[in-house]
């Protein structure tokens, strides 16, 4: 199996102000394909070659196969919850969950925020559901990602990437605003349809 860059359903200057096109293009035209093609060519010959993405990542567990099947399942995730439809909000579903967990939306987001400025590493900032239905903020380092914490079952919800390619050329070293943006540039129709 040979495997391709996702399809975005928006263009390169869609997240605009808040993502330039430049950011989108380094990216995604290089960075995510720079993550396929050393996928492609790890895996040519070997026993992932006709493997389903998650399954790459969960039998690799670390090395370079899953450094980058794991960056391609990340990115892929992360393009599909940004939208040009911006200023979206959650659901009653979700935002009863946000409550439940955090008393508000903007505690909330604040408390998501915190976890990302404080994520020291090249990594990603997770919502996740658990198993008990309750929402959960995660930091995971480099590529790691919830889909190997198999015992925690987890729902991944939503994630930001807070490695500095994601932000640099429009935030500098100001993660703290590309956070702050993040939220209206949040797909959260499809932060629902993750939820089942
Ligand atoms: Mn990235």
């Amino acid at each position: 199996m040979k495997f391709e860059l996702i399809k975005l359903n928006y263009d390169f200057n869609g997240l605009k102000p808040y993502i330039s096109e430049e950011t989108m293009e380094y990216h995604y035209s290089k960075h995510h394909r720079t993550y396929v093609d050393n996928l492609n060519k790890l895996i040519e010959g070997t026993e992932y070659a006709d493997m389903a993405l998650e399954d790459i990542i969960m039998k690799s567990q670390s090395g370079p196969v899953f450094n980058n099947s794991a960056q391609i399942w990340n990115h892929n995730f992360y393009f599909e919850n940004l939208s040009p439809l911006m200023n979206q909000v959650p659901n009653l579903k979700i935002l009863n969950l946000i409550h439940d967990k955090w008393w508000g939306y903007d505690q909330f987001k604040a408390e998501f925020n915190k976890m990302a400025l404080s994520n020291f590493w090249s990594g990603w900032t997770w919502l996740v559901m658990n198993d008990n239905w309750s929402l959960e903020i995660l930091n995971t380092s480099n590529a790691v990602n919830p889909v190997i914490m198999k015992e925690k079952k987890y729902v991944p919800l939503l994630t930001c990437d807070v490695w500095e390619h994601a932000y640099y050329i429009d935030y500098r070293n100001r993660r703290w605003e590309y956070m702050e943006n993040f939220w209206k540039i949040v797909n959260w129709r499809k932060v629902e349809e993750r939820m089942g």
